[in-house]
């Protein structure tokens, strides 16, 4: 086994259980808001062999499809079975996921737990990866769900590993990263917690146009703290981030063409699709 996962309800996790696994984590897939897209979904499974993780950041289901929620899931998890990154498949809740309610009778992505086998992480999961800790945020729909991730948050922070990713679906109110070419449309929540617990990394989707308008971004750096959303597009290949740690280089690939950045880079580098 690769790596160690536990939930936040899995309290008595002795410390030596968490240890540090030796794999390196190198190269990462950031995907979000494929919306049913089964020709984007194909793309996934054939990618996903060539990274060492692959992170679909939610909004994996359509509620606009004519498609029912209930189909539309039984057709993911064989997508999601299917996907076979070398240490780890990642999978967050987005608010087009969401088919039931929980324990506190919030709505939540109830049919995600499905997904569960070895070397996948969802919702309230954190792995440890080589040298880095990845913790996936559920999409919180209520008081209870909010305070579900504040202490999820909490309980891992003293657990962080040399570094920490955040899969959060929306991302923060005030970023390029949220900006639709019309509005600020962010998570107002993010913010303080980033600036709070430093992640290296967050991975998001939600807002589709972002990276596709002069003022948007796919890529944000607040504080020490990378914030990503690849956004939407049409076509067979997702609009997608590849995070290369060993290159230290994060690349955006679109139809409108390709970005990169270095991660070491003080702010994100000016638009060049344009
Ligand atoms: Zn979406």
């Amino acid at each position: 086994m690769k790596y160690h996962t536990y939930s936040r309800n899995a309290r008595g996790c002795p410390d030596n259980a968490c240890s540090v696994a030796a794999t390196l984590l190198v190269r990462i897939l950031l995907v979000s808001d494929l919306h049913y897209a089964l020709p984007q979904l194909d793309w996934v499974v054939r990618a996903a062999p060539s990274f060492d993780v692959v992170v679909l950041a939610g909004d994996h289901l359509d509620v606009s499809s004519p498609v029912p929620l209930d189909a539309q899931s039984v057709v993911l998890l064989r997508y999601f079975s299917l996907m076979k990154p070398s240490q780890a498949l990642v999978l967050a809740s987005g608010n087009h996921d969401l088919t039931g309610a929980d324990a506190q009778g919030e709505r939540a992505a109830v049919w995600l737990p499905k997904s569960r086998r070895p070397g996948v992480a969802i919702d309230g999961d954190s792995v440890v990866l080589g040298d880095t800790l990845v913790t996936v945020c559920p999409w919180w729909d209520g008081p209870q769900g909010k305070a579900a991730l504040e202490r999820q948050l909490a309980e891992e922070a003293p657990r962080r590993a040399a570094r920490w990713i955040w899969i959060y679906h929306w991302p923060p109110a005030g970023s390029p990263t949220c900006w639709t070419g019309r509005r600020d449309y962010g998570d107002v929540d993010l913010g303080a917690w980033i600036a709070r617990y430093r992640p290296e990394f967050v991975l998001a989707g939600h807002v589709h146009e972002p990276p596709f308008t002069p003022k948007g971004a796919w890529a944000d750096r607040i504080g020490g703290t990378w914030v990503f959303n690849a956004g939407k597009q049409i076509g067979p290949v997702p609009a997608h981030i590849v995070i290369d740690l060993e290159a230290g280089t994060a690349t955006w690939h679109s139809i409108m063409g390709d970005e990169t950045l270095a991660l070491a880079a003080a702010a994100a580098p000016p638009r060049t699709v344009f």
